[in-house]
């Protein structure tokens, strides 16, 4: 902490500064320069002299430390891992994918879900058995018969479960049930909670206030911390502001600015943060980019029709493409289900290597009639001359109307349709480079 006196300030005004410090049991280093003299604060507890702006002399109080020591990262610079039953989340253990229905509605809907979650690779299963709403006349939850939901459903898949407590006198039955107590955005300020869930041995998810600051809310993760819960899990949710074009903003540069300030593992929320479905995976992606350890994402069998969050909420289909997409770019990197966990009886293995090799056949298959059908493309080209750009919008409606009404299979009208448009697009960048190349000898390969 560094005290700056102002201009002129007296002897007598420094000296009781000094004073004041040591009597708390800290050290006083006075710098005293032409103009105004500065006195440096030093000790373990600086909230004792945080009324040192109060006294005569003193222009401002300069704290320089961070007033959460637990959750910092300068009292504790290795990264902490926090475990969730058998998952770990933080310092390398990888993303992380929390995902489940906003409330638990019934015993199907829980356990279908947390197969489908499953299956696709998520490693913790959510669902709210008491839901704070805005609103007293919304769905408020199944409360505690939802818990004996979410302990059926972690005996049936092995995921553990993720449940939101709102309430000090709930923590011990949440206790019983659930291997991550949620304290939700409404109650981040909530400190009798936050006492509460720090005596818990389970690891906490500290969701971020609406309008709370980043330092209020490893604050209120100092509360947890300083009860003696050393395991708490920051969820960044979005924030309240002007912007009403979505349900929050979701800050995802408190991600990286966390990272600086705490050791403590950090989950992103997009469907919180967004309140909208179609915004949920590129807002999902954009948070495993800027380094999140965790995804917290809200799925339902029927969107349309869950009692609540259904906006925001990804059906299975969507969630799965959004797995595929977390894949594709590496943010998720386990195996499939039958590499890890439950392994497939090796007969089942060999038909599956044995399918694969049929799937290898047909796509070099593809490959080449692609090929053969790009040499037909140039052809047509050739025929038709230089001077037509050759774009047969008619045609190419036909052909796309053909493909998607093509032999029954599993792929629908619209699959084939995707492949089609493709597959002409491409046909067409064939004859366009062709007809460049035609044109102008002398500069092939340049675009
Ligand atoms: C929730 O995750 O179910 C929830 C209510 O979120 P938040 O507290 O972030 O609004
Ligand atoms: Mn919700």
């Amino acid at each position: 902490m560094i005290v700056v006196m102002r201009p002129g300030a007296t002897r007598e005004q420094i000296a009781q500064v000094r004073h004041v410090v040591e009597e708390h049991g800290l050290e006083a280093f006075v710098s005293e320069g032409e103009e105004r003299t500065v006195i440096g604060v030093v000790g373990t507890d600086l909230d004792r002299v945080s009324h040192l702006g109060t006294l005569e002399g003193v222009e401002q109080v300069v704290r320089i430390t961070q007033p959460y020591k637990l959750a910092s990262i300068e009292h504790h610079p290795e990264r902490t891992r926090v475990r969730v039953g058998e998952v770990s989340v933080g310092n390398g253990g990888g993303l992380v994918i929390m995902a489940g229905p906003c409330a638990v509605e019934s015993r199907e809907q829980m356990l279908q879900t947390a197969h489908w979650v499953r299956r696709e690779g998520a490693r913790v299963l959510r669902g709210g058995a008491f839901k704070p709403r805005s609103s007293p006349y919304s769905f408020q939850g199944m409360g505690l018969p939802a818990l004996a939901l979410l302990s059926e459903a972690r005996a049936e898949t092995g995921l553990p479960v993720v449940s939101e407590v709102v309430d000090a006198s709930q923590v011990e039955a949440f206790d019983e049930h659930v291997d991550l107590l949620q304290v939700g955005a409404r109650n981040m300020h909530n400190f009798v909670l936050l006492r509460a869930v720090g005596q818990s041995s389970k690891p906490v998810l500290l969701k971020r206030g609406l309008s709370a600051t980043i330092d209020e809310w490893l604050l209120a993760a100092e509360y947890v911390l300083s009860s003696g819960n050393p395991n708490v899990i920051l969820c960044e949710r979005g924030i309240r502001t002007f912007e009403t074009a979505t349900r929050n903003t979701l800050d995802l540069s408190a991600v990286p600015v966390l990272r600086r300030q705490t050791h403590l593992p950090i989950v992103v929320d997009p469907s919180h943060g967004t309140g909208q479905r179609s915004l949920v995976g590129p807002m999902a992606l954009a948070a495993a980019a800027v380094g999140a350890d965790g995804l917290l994402i809200e799925v339902h069998p029927d969107p349309p029709n869950a009692k609540s969050d259904g906006d925001q909420s990804l059906s299975f289909a969507e969630f799965g493409d959004l797995m595929d997409e977390l894949r594709r770019l590496q943010f998720v990197r386990e195996g499939a289900p039958a590499d890890s966990g439950q392994r497939a009886p090796a007969a089942a293995n060999g038909d599956v290597a044995a399918l694969r090799q049929q799937i290898d056949g047909v796509d070099g298959r593809l490959v080449a009639l692609l090929q053969e059908r790009a040499v037909l493309a140039l052809q047509v080209q050739r025929v038709r001359g230089l001077d037509s750009h050759g774009h047969d919008v008619a045609r190419e409606r036909e052909l796309l109307e053909r493909a998607a009404s093509g032999d029954a299979g599993p792929l629908t009208p619209e699959e084939l349709t995707t492949v089609f448009s493709a597959v002409v697009r491409v046909s067409r960048a064939a004859q366009r480079r062709e007809a460049a190349a035609d044109e102008a000898p002398g500069i092939e390969g340049r675009a």
